[in-house]
């Protein structure tokens, strides 16, 4: 790693802390150690705090204050929405909708559940990873109790047709979840417009602390509202209107709603900004770099997600040399630690195996320059030469892969 220069182009994976959500954070570490459910002065000052930040964390998406329920992380809030969600409703039905690319947060919850007697329907996409709406009504059945498709999605940036299948959901009384994680803060959403009854979100993935997340349940107006369609997972004390016990992290929320503040003020200069960024990579790589391509939808995609597909190289040999030259990238690849699958996300839009290998992640952030930007059009094509000159994978062979699709390969 150089020193002198680092660029980090791996938002997606997470975000640098904002200084002034630091600022925050360190504030209530120092004044506000409370537990929230103390009567004595300290623990109500946490539960004010709590109430203010679930008020801001609310505001951003249109929700309403009592239906935000802080959680650990968004994982926790994916598998809070799908396992309370289908226990609670077991006896209406066993059948549940998602779509084949999801984040493993939601993908994994629904194959456990698949082992314990529900069927799950999981719905294909289409080359820029949308799913189709009539497919999805087509696939409810009597049975069917909770749809789960993502908002937008963590490797190629595309965005679902929320509104659509929220109006689907409610034509057919089914609860609808999303895993937003990728998009709050960096889109606008509107739950009550869009109908969704359950979305999580997380705040390290939007200039906020690891370790907190967020799930909002719609109110269905009465207090513990959520009673009525969701139970759940863990039990322990009365925090979070006993929807997720545990001492609450109030230093944390603090700086997640001062980052999702932040995300509200600078919503649409960052979106007009990285828009720009973002096509002007797509752009110069794909006139400029020889056999590449951009994967995932032109448009309708996060306006700071980039993934790139390179032929004859592999996704990691690239993250590695320009890590080397200062820039942090990721693969399109989600590599588990006991083999390395190509990723299940670029499968499902249609990529040959040894094509999910070649690709490139680039993911800007609030703190991405356009001198980042010239920084990574400088040294990517040196980077990719020189792999392609040491490539085995030379033009014309192109199947390395297609027997040996189970194998590690180097
Ligand atoms: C990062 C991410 C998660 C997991 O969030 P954590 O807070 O890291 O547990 C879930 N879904 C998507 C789409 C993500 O990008």
């Amino acid at each position: 790693m150089n020193d002198s220069k680092y660029v980090y182009l791996d938002n997606a994976a997470t975000t640098p802390m904002d200084p002034r959500v630091i600022e925050e954070i360190n504030k209530h570490f120092k004044e506000n150690y409370g537990n929230s459910m103390s009567l004595h002065s300290v623990g109500q000052k946490a539960a004010q705090i709590l109430v203010k930040s679930r008020e801001t964390i609310a505001s951003l998406i249109n929700a309403e204050r009592d239906e935000i329920f802080f959680t650990s992380s968004g994982t926790e809030a994916d598998n809070i929405a799908i396992f309370g969600v289908t226990a609670k409703n077991k006896n209406r039905g066993n059948h549940i909708i998602t779509s084949a690319i999801e984040h493993h947060a939601v993908g994994h919850p629904s194959e456990e559940l698949e082992k314990k007697g529900f069927e799950v329907s999981v719905l294909p996409v289409d080359k820029g990873g949308l799913i189709n709406i009539s497919e999805l009504e087509d696939s409810i059945t009597k049975k069917t109790i909770l749809i789960s498709i993502m908002f937008a999605n963590n490797e190629i940036g595309t965005i679902q047709p929320i509104k659509e299948i929220g109006e689907i959901a409610k034509k057919h009384d089914i609860i609808f979840h999303t895993d937003a994680v990728q998009a709050f803060g960096k889109i606008p959403i509107d739950v009550k417009k869009m109908n969704i009854d359950l979305l999580s979100a997380s705040a390290h993935k939007l200039y906020g602390p690891k370790g907190v997340g967020m799930l909002y349940i719609k109110n269905k107006g009465v207090r513990k509202g959520w009673g009525k369609f969701i139970e759940p997972i863990m039990y322990g004390g009365g925090h979070e209107r006993e929807m997720r016990p545990s001492t609450v992290n109030v230093p944390g929320i603090a700086g997640f709603a001062r980052a999702a503040e932040l995300a509200k003020e600078e919503m649409q200069s960052e979106m007009e900004r990285h828009t720009k960024l973002r096509d002007r990579i797509i752009k110069w790589v794909t006139e400029n770099i020889e056999d590449s391509y951009l994967n995932g939808h032109p448009t309708k995609r996060l306006p700071n997600n980039v993934n790139l597909g390179f032929k004859f190289i592999e996704g990691e040999s690239i993250v590695l040399d320009l890590d080397m030259e200062g820039i942090a990238t990721s693969t399109g690849s989600a590599c588990s630690s006991k083999s390395l699958e190509p990723s299940h996300v670029l499968l499902a839009i249609g990529l040959k195996p040894e094509e999910a290998h070649g690709s490139l992640r680039v993911t800007l952030g609030r703190f991405t320059t356009e001198e980042d930007v010239d920084y990574l059009l400088r040294k990517l094509p040196p980077v990719i030469d020189r792999l392609r000159k040491m490539s085995p994978l030379k033009k014309g062979v192109k199947y390395m892969f297609a027997d040996s699709s189970n194998e590690h390969h180097h």
